[in-house]
């Protein structure tokens, strides 16, 4: 099927990422920087000049398109997404991507800036990639493959539909979405207007993975309530409130519970915010954990060790105000097994191992299937993720496209 396709992807990315689509979390508007739609636009355009007629960018920067159905079978709307946003971690700005052919697994030390340095030992992913063709930035900026990456490949996969008919399948929706890494990127999504049942986010890393569990998250805010008194005359009568919220946070655990000692399954009390003085002082809190009884757990906890360090002072008080933030995907994917079941096989007809994976954070995808659109998280090869030393290979990029060409053609196939 794809001896004489000449894939596309690489040649897409390597233009997209010399786009500056940097979001940006300080900004209100939408989307929160112009500049995105410099390349949504350019989507749009080519999209339509593959025949697909209704592909276009809205006011908000977001290109729907869909590629109609070739079958006869009534086969549900599955819908491929990705983000045209860079991270504002790291400059998106002059982006000089490299071809590094065929790899031999050397240094790959980047011209602009000599102390940036690929090394196999730091990225032990490389030792996959030898003889690889590997693309890089060039050491002053981020490379983009989060997540170019996943929107060349859904381009190269619009390209493939529309020049080999004789592949099978029903109707594809095509989603370009803006300010994903500013956790923006549903904000104005019409979900109703695009008209999918089921969807898959590229937006993954190693070849092969796939992504159907994400964090349940909540916020907790912490109020203490302190008695404020003359600092002169406050002998056995002022309660300093952030005195006490040091001492609540001195006695969360280091060992564990938090971000610096947890890894894999295990979820954590996070304190992100503080601010007061001594009559009122708040803290805020992430609560994280894979299972909602977990986060329930955990917020329990942190209840109790203010409770307790409250007991030495009666006349202080608290508040404790939990609020929801998201919630793990699998709890709607597991409603609807076959979409995870499918891009399994995609992925093994592509020659690849399925690795299961689960997402420390939240994602798109998370927020689109408790949005009513379930949605799990496919692979593009991207790795380094908003650094320097971002990096990909090609050939990795060109088994994410054949497995949506797969993906495709299962869906046609199972219905
Ligand atoms: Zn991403």
């Amino acid at each position: 099927m794809f001896e004489h396709y000449r894939f596309t992807a690489d040649e897409r990315f390597l233009r997209y990422v010399q786009v500056d689509t940097q979001s940006d979390p300080q900004s209100s508007a939408y989307p929160t920087t112009e500049k995105q739609k410099d390349l949504s636009r350019v989507l749009a355009g080519e999209l339509k000049q593959m025949g697909i007629a209704d592909a276009h960018m809205d006011e908000w920067g977001y290109v729907y398109a869909t590629i109609p159905s070739n079958t006869d079978k009534k086969v549900p709307v599955i819908c491929f997404c990705a983000h045209v946003d860079t991270a504002p971690d790291c400059s998106g700005t002059g982006v000089k991507p490299i071809v590094h052919k065929n790899y031999q697994g050397q240094d790959i030390v980047l011209p602009d800036d000599n102390t940036q340095v690929l090394r196999m030992s730091d990225y032990p992913y490389l030792q996959k990639l030898v003889g690889h063709d590997i693309i890089t930035a060039s050491g002053t900026t981020l490379l983009g493959s989060d997540d170019k990456a996943g929107v060349a490949e859904i381009m190269d996969l619009a390209n493939f539909l529309m020049t080999n008919k004789s592949v099978k399948h029903g109707e594809i929706k095509i989603l370009i979405t803006p300010d994903e890494e500013v956790g923006r990127g549903t904000a104005k999504v019409d979900l109703k207007k695009l008209g999918a049942e089921f969807a898959y986010t590229l937006d993954g890393g190693d070849a092969g993975s796939l992504e159907d569990e994400t964090f349940s998250a909540d916020g907790v805010e912490v109020v203490i309530k302190g008695v404020i008194a003359h600092p002169g005359y406050a002998k056995d009568k002022m309660i300093n409130a952030m005195k006490i919220a040091g001492e609540i946070l001195a006695a969360l655990p280091k060992d564990r519970l938090s971000p610096e000692s947890t890894d894999g399954k295990r979820g954590f009390i996070h304190p992100v915010r503080i601010e007061g003085i001594a009559e009122k002082c708040t803290l805020e809190f992430i609560i994280r954990d894979f299972e909602t009884a977990g986060l329930v757990k955990k917020e329990d906890y942190l209840r109790t060790q203010i409770e307790e360090r409250l007991r030495t002072y009666p006349k202080a008080g608290f508040e404790f105000h939990v609020k929801e933030q998201y919630r793990n995907m699998k709890e709607v994917l597991d409603l609807h097994p076959q979409v995870v079941e499918y891009a399994k096989t995609a992925i093994q007809r592509s020659g690849l191992e399925v690795k299961m994976e689960s997402i420390r954070g939240g994602t798109d995808g998370s927020r689109l299937s408790f949005m009513g659109l379930p949605c799990p998280n496919l692979f593009t090869g991207m790795q380094g993720i908003h650094s320097k030393l971002e990096h990909i290979s090609v050939q990795d990029m060109n088994k994410a496209v054949e497995t949506l060409v797969h993906l495709v053609q299962i869906w046609e196939e199972k219905n």
